[in-house]
């Protein structure tokens, strides 16, 4: 049984088709920081080992010389499936100086890259374009979370967070409905300008034979990544939450990616168990905040309740 199993997972993966995934972006090491009245941007500048002496020997072909700043390239979609969430979390700590500011830009760059604002520029970054995406990202999970926020028999989204949030309508159906068409818009614009259809040939290895056509995605920047992974959220139902008291902040995206979805449906089919992701118990708040909150409300306050009762 257990080598059935084995074997109906390594047949899936045969055939799933990785690149889906893999499109690359790249993390550099350094960066030139340069201030101006108005914005502060920052630049990755090649590195590359000084040129030996030329030869006279043209026989020889010159490599390009590698780029030692760039660390390396990696694939956001696969290796960091919940990217959007920690962008749009990244208001959560409130710059308080444009300094301050200026360090969580380039910490986000050396960590994932730059947004790639400037037409796909992998390199630079300015910190008005990245504050301005942090906050239409923050803004769009907030109205997506308050909208479909789940109530239990209880249609109603959380209206407080809408109002805050200055949504139009005077009903909470109305309220919900434009917060969607919001939410709708600010991905659908990402989408069309980051994002391309991308065609991927379906090859069985084993036997050299193509099996089929697929359609993947392919982005132009990180933040088009990012909006990508926002989609495959929006189109999933039931996204886990934060468990903390009154808390309903979106805590995974992650298994609504293509090819990881596709692996596990697979699997089911051949008769294996869905592919499981990591349930880590860290991972059902939202912040060490909620994990508090929580701990008070289900250990400390109820052992209060009872001393109480007790005297
Ligand atoms: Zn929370």
């Amino acid at each position: 049984m257990r080598a059935e199993l084995q074997n109906s997972r390594d047949n899936a993966a045969k055939f799933v088709n990785p690149k889906v995934l893999q499109e690359g972006w790249p993390i550099y090491r350094e960066f030139e920081v340069e201030y101006s009245d108005d914005d502060v941007l920052i630049y990755a500048p090649r590195v590359v080992q000084e040129i030996p002496a030329v030869s006279c020997d043209r026989s020889v072909p010159t490599e390009i010389p590698k780029d030692e700043n760039r660390v390396r390239v990696y694939a956001p979609l696969q290796e960091t499936p919940d990217l959007f969430l920690k962008f749009a979390g990244l208001r959560r700590h409130k710059a308080k100086t444009r300094d301050e500011a200026a360090e969580i830009m380039l910490n986000w760059a050396k960590n994932y890259g730059v947004l790639g604002l400037n037409t796909g520029d992998d390199r630079r970054e300015s910190l008005t374009g990245f504050v301005s995406s942090a906050r239409r990202a923050t803004r769009c999970l907030k109205l997506y979370e308050a909208a479909t926020v789940e109530t239990g028999d209880l249609p109603d989204p959380d209206i407080e967070t809408l109002e805050k949030l200055r949504v139009p309508g005077k009903t909470a159906k109305q309220k919900r409905e434009a917060a969607l068409e919001e939410v709708e818009v600010i991905v659908g614009v990402h989408l069309e300008d980051e994002c391309y259809p991308r065609l991927y040939r379906r090859v069985n290895r084993q036997i050299g034979t193509t099996l089929r056509f697929e359609q993947g995605y392919g982005f132009r920047s990180l933040l088009g990544a990012m909006y990508l992974q926002m989609m495959w959220l929006m189109e999933g139902n039931h996204p886990p939450r934060c468990k903390g008291p009154g808390c309903n902040r979106i805590i995974r995206i992650g298994k609504y990616a293509p090819g990881a979805r596709e692996l596990a449906e697979e699997s089911r089919h051949k008769g294996g168990r869905p592919r499981r992701y990591k349930t880590r118990k860290d991972k059902e708040y939202c912040s060490d905040n909620c994990r508090v909150k929580a701990h008070y409300h289900e250990v400390v306050k109820p052992r209060k309740q009872q001393r109480a009762a007790k005297s």
